[in-house]
Protein backbone atom coordinates (compact mmCIF):
# COMPACT_ATOMS: atom_id res chain seq x y z
CA UNK A 1 0.00 0.00 0.00
CA UNK A 2 2.88 2.41 0.91
CA UNK A 3 4.85 2.33 -2.21
CA UNK A 4 2.21 1.46 -4.59
CA UNK A 5 -0.49 4.09 -3.54
CA UNK A 6 1.41 6.66 -1.24
CA UNK A 7 4.82 7.01 -3.11
CA UNK A 8 4.43 6.03 -6.53
CA UNK A 9 1.29 8.87 -6.34
CA UNK A 10 4.02 11.07 -5.09
CA UNK A 11 3.66 11.23 -0.97
CA UNK A 12 6.91 12.73 -0.23
CA UNK A 13 7.18 13.32 3.50
CA UNK A 14 8.77 10.71 5.17
CA UNK A 15 6.98 11.82 8.16
CA UNK A 16 3.65 10.65 6.64
CA UNK A 17 4.81 7.34 5.16
CA UNK A 18 6.65 6.60 8.85
CA UNK A 19 2.66 7.12 10.34
CA UNK A 20 1.19 4.99 7.46
CA UNK A 21 3.68 1.99 8.42
CA UNK A 22 2.82 2.13 12.35
CA UNK A 23 -1.29 2.46 12.17
CA UNK A 24 -2.33 -0.09 10.81
CA UNK A 25 -5.74 0.24 8.76
CA UNK A 26 -7.18 -3.88 9.44
CA UNK A 27 -7.81 -3.03 12.89
CA UNK A 28 -10.08 0.35 11.90
CA UNK A 29 -11.92 -1.39 9.02
CA UNK A 30 -15.25 -3.67 9.72
CA UNK A 31 -14.50 -7.88 10.23
CA UNK A 32 -16.38 -8.05 6.69
CA UNK A 33 -13.76 -6.00 4.72
CA UNK A 34 -10.49 -6.64 6.83
CA UNK A 35 -8.97 -8.76 3.79
CA UNK A 36 -9.09 -5.63 1.96
CA UNK A 37 -8.06 -3.19 4.67
CA UNK A 38 -4.36 -2.48 2.33
CA UNK A 39 -6.74 -2.00 -1.27
CA UNK A 40 -6.75 1.13 -3.01
CA UNK A 41 -10.27 1.97 -2.17
CA UNK A 42 -12.66 3.71 0.78
CA UNK A 43 -14.89 0.96 2.55
CA UNK A 44 -18.06 0.91 4.51
CA UNK A 45 -17.64 1.21 8.48
CA UNK A 46 -21.67 1.31 9.05
CA UNK A 47 -24.37 3.63 8.93
CA UNK A 48 -23.52 4.45 5.49
CA UNK A 49 -20.60 5.99 5.90
CA UNK A 50 -16.76 4.99 5.13
CA UNK A 51 -13.21 5.07 5.73
CA UNK A 52 -11.44 7.26 2.85
CA UNK A 53 -9.15 6.07 0.53
CA UNK A 54 -5.82 5.56 1.92
CA UNK A 55 -4.04 8.23 -0.43
CA UNK A 56 -6.90 10.39 -0.11
CA UNK A 57 -5.90 10.51 4.10
CA UNK A 58 -2.30 10.89 3.05
CA UNK A 59 -2.90 13.63 0.26
CA UNK A 60 -4.89 15.31 3.07
CA UNK A 61 -2.67 15.04 5.99
CA UNK A 62 0.70 16.17 4.15
CA UNK A 63 -1.01 19.14 2.83
CA UNK A 64 -1.56 19.88 6.83
CA UNK A 65 2.26 20.22 7.09
CA UNK A 66 2.11 19.16 10.52
CA UNK A 67 4.27 20.31 13.36
CA UNK A 68 4.95 18.13 16.79
CA UNK A 69 3.21 21.17 18.17
CA UNK A 70 0.10 21.16 16.37
CA UNK A 71 -3.15 21.14 17.45
CA UNK A 72 -5.96 19.85 14.78
CA UNK A 73 -9.06 19.69 14.57
CA UNK A 74 -11.23 17.25 12.90
CA UNK A 75 -14.56 17.23 11.90
CA UNK A 76 -15.49 13.42 10.74
CA UNK A 77 -14.43 10.88 13.01
CA UNK A 78 -15.92 7.64 10.96
CA UNK A 79 -13.35 4.71 12.19
CA UNK A 80 -10.86 6.77 13.49
CA UNK A 81 -8.00 5.93 11.17
CA UNK A 82 -7.69 9.28 10.06
CA UNK A 83 -7.41 10.67 13.50
CA UNK A 84 -5.01 7.87 14.33
CA UNK A 85 -2.76 9.11 11.34
CA UNK A 86 -2.97 13.01 12.26
CA UNK A 87 -2.20 12.09 15.98
CA UNK A 88 1.56 10.48 15.03
CA UNK A 89 2.17 13.83 13.83
CA UNK A 90 0.94 16.31 16.10
CA UNK A 91 0.63 17.18 19.85
CA UNK A 92 -3.06 16.99 20.17
CA UNK A 93 -5.88 15.63 18.05
CA UNK A 94 -9.60 16.93 18.74
CA UNK A 95 -12.26 14.68 16.34
CA UNK A 96 -15.99 15.49 16.35
CA UNK A 97 -18.47 12.70 14.55
CA UNK A 98 -22.61 13.10 14.57
CA UNK A 99 -23.01 9.63 14.06
CA UNK A 100 -23.21 8.42 17.97
CA UNK A 101 -21.85 4.81 17.33
CA UNK A 102 -19.20 5.50 15.01
CA UNK A 103 -18.19 8.07 17.27
CA UNK A 104 -18.35 5.82 20.80
CA UNK A 105 -16.79 3.10 18.59
CA UNK A 106 -13.69 5.12 17.23
CA UNK A 107 -13.02 6.29 20.67
CA UNK A 108 -12.84 2.85 22.01
CA UNK A 109 -10.57 1.67 19.16
CA UNK A 110 -8.20 4.73 19.77
CA UNK A 111 -8.28 4.46 23.68
CA UNK A 112 -7.46 0.48 23.48
CA UNK A 113 -4.62 0.85 20.35
CA UNK A 114 -3.25 3.17 23.37
CA UNK A 115 -3.43 6.99 21.66
CA UNK A 116 -3.72 9.04 24.75
CA UNK A 117 -3.44 12.36 22.21
CA UNK A 118 -7.01 12.22 20.45
CA UNK A 119 -9.54 13.73 22.42
CA UNK A 120 -13.10 12.86 20.71
CA UNK A 121 -16.49 14.00 20.93
CA UNK A 122 -20.37 13.46 19.79
CA UNK A 123 -21.19 16.54 17.77
CA UNK A 124 -21.96 19.06 14.99
CA UNK A 125 -18.89 19.58 13.71
CA UNK A 126 -19.75 22.23 11.13
CA UNK A 127 -19.44 24.19 14.55
CA UNK A 128 -16.29 23.43 15.48
CA UNK A 129 -14.92 23.00 18.69
CA UNK A 130 -14.85 26.36 20.41
CA UNK A 131 -13.23 25.29 23.87
CA UNK A 132 -9.91 24.42 22.24
CA UNK A 133 -9.64 26.95 19.18
CA UNK A 134 -7.51 28.30 17.43
CA UNK A 135 -6.51 25.41 15.41
CA UNK A 136 -2.75 25.18 14.23
CA UNK A 137 -4.79 22.59 11.47
CA UNK A 138 -8.53 21.71 10.17
CA UNK A 139 -9.11 18.70 8.25
CA UNK A 140 -12.59 17.86 6.81
CA UNK A 141 -13.36 14.63 6.47
CA UNK A 142 -17.09 15.19 5.01
CA UNK A 143 -18.27 17.34 2.18
CA UNK A 144 -20.49 20.62 2.86
CA UNK A 145 -21.59 23.05 -0.18
CA UNK A 146 -19.81 25.81 1.29
CA UNK A 147 -17.06 26.39 3.69
CA UNK A 148 -18.50 26.22 7.32
CA UNK A 149 -17.82 29.94 8.94
CA UNK A 150 -16.97 28.68 12.62
CA UNK A 151 -14.10 26.65 10.57
CA UNK A 152 -12.83 30.01 9.20
CA UNK A 153 -13.03 31.77 12.57
CA UNK A 154 -11.48 28.69 14.46
CA UNK A 155 -8.47 28.44 12.33
CA UNK A 156 -5.12 29.72 13.68
CA UNK A 157 -3.33 32.39 11.88
CA UNK A 158 -0.87 30.67 9.57
CA UNK A 159 -3.09 27.75 10.01
CA UNK A 160 -3.90 25.21 7.20
CA UNK A 161 -7.47 23.59 6.84
CA UNK A 162 -8.08 21.09 3.68
CA UNK A 163 -11.52 20.35 3.02
CA UNK A 164 -13.83 18.83 0.38
CA UNK A 165 -16.39 21.07 -0.38
CA UNK A 166 -18.96 20.56 -3.19
CA UNK A 167 -22.64 19.08 -4.03
CA UNK A 168 -22.85 15.42 -3.64
CA UNK A 169 -20.21 12.95 -5.61
CA UNK A 170 -18.80 15.85 -7.08
CA UNK A 171 -16.32 18.07 -4.64
CA UNK A 172 -13.35 20.05 -4.71
CA UNK A 173 -10.42 19.33 -2.20
CA UNK A 174 -9.69 22.89 -1.18
CA UNK A 175 -6.75 24.02 0.69
CA UNK A 176 -7.29 26.91 2.76
CA UNK A 177 -4.46 29.11 4.43
CA UNK A 178 -4.52 32.08 7.07
CA UNK A 179 -2.59 34.63 6.03
CA UNK A 180 -2.74 38.17 8.48
CA UNK A 181 -6.66 37.30 8.66
CA UNK A 182 -7.20 36.61 5.26
CA UNK A 183 -7.90 33.27 3.96
CA UNK A 184 -6.13 32.21 0.60
CA UNK A 185 -7.67 29.41 -1.39
CA UNK A 186 -6.61 26.83 -3.62
CA UNK A 187 -8.69 23.53 -5.38
CA UNK A 188 -6.46 20.82 -5.34
CA UNK A 189 -7.98 17.69 -5.81
CA UNK A 190 -11.54 16.22 -7.18
CA UNK A 191 -12.46 13.88 -4.32
CA UNK A 192 -15.74 12.16 -3.31
CA UNK A 193 -16.88 12.57 -0.08
CA UNK A 194 -19.99 11.84 2.50
CA UNK A 195 -21.79 14.88 2.83
CA UNK A 196 -21.53 17.30 6.10
CA UNK A 197 -24.86 16.45 7.70
CA UNK A 198 -26.45 18.54 10.82
CA UNK A 199 -28.09 16.54 13.35
CA UNK A 200 -31.43 16.23 11.53
CA UNK A 201 -29.64 14.30 9.01
CA UNK A 202 -30.42 17.94 6.25
CA UNK A 203 -26.95 18.28 4.32
CA UNK A 204 -25.04 21.73 5.04
N1 LIG B 1 -12.04 10.39 8.88
C1 LIG B 1 -12.85 9.20 8.79
C2 LIG B 1 -13.72 9.27 7.55
C3 LIG B 1 -15.14 9.13 7.94
S1 LIG B 1 -16.34 9.50 6.70
C4 LIG B 1 -12.03 7.95 8.86
O1 LIG B 1 -10.79 8.03 8.89
O2 LIG B 1 -12.59 6.87 8.93
C5 LIG B 1 -16.95 11.04 7.29
C6 LIG B 1 -17.64 11.06 8.62
O3 LIG B 1 -18.15 12.38 8.80
C7 LIG B 1 -18.81 10.11 8.78
O4 LIG B 1 -18.58 9.25 9.85
C8 LIG B 1 -19.99 11.06 9.07
O5 LIG B 1 -20.92 10.53 10.00
C9 LIG B 1 -19.30 12.28 9.62
N2 LIG B 1 -20.05 13.55 9.58
C10 LIG B 1 -20.95 13.97 8.65
N3 LIG B 1 -21.42 15.18 8.99
C11 LIG B 1 -20.82 15.55 10.15
C12 LIG B 1 -20.89 16.69 11.00
N4 LIG B 1 -21.71 17.73 10.75
N5 LIG B 1 -20.10 16.71 12.11
C13 LIG B 1 -19.27 15.67 12.41
N6 LIG B 1 -19.18 14.56 11.64
C14 LIG B 1 -19.93 14.50 10.53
Amino acid sequence: MIYEQLEKRGIKSQQVLDAFRKVKRHQFVPEEYRSMAYADQALPIGKGQTISQPYIVAYMTEALDLKSTDCVLEVGTGSGYQAAILAELCDTVYSIEIIESLGNNAKKLLKKIGYSNIVTKIGDGYQGWKTHAPYDAIIVTCAPTQIPEPLKDQLAEGGRMIIPVGEQYVQELILLEKKNGQLRKKKVLPVMFVPMVNETGRIY
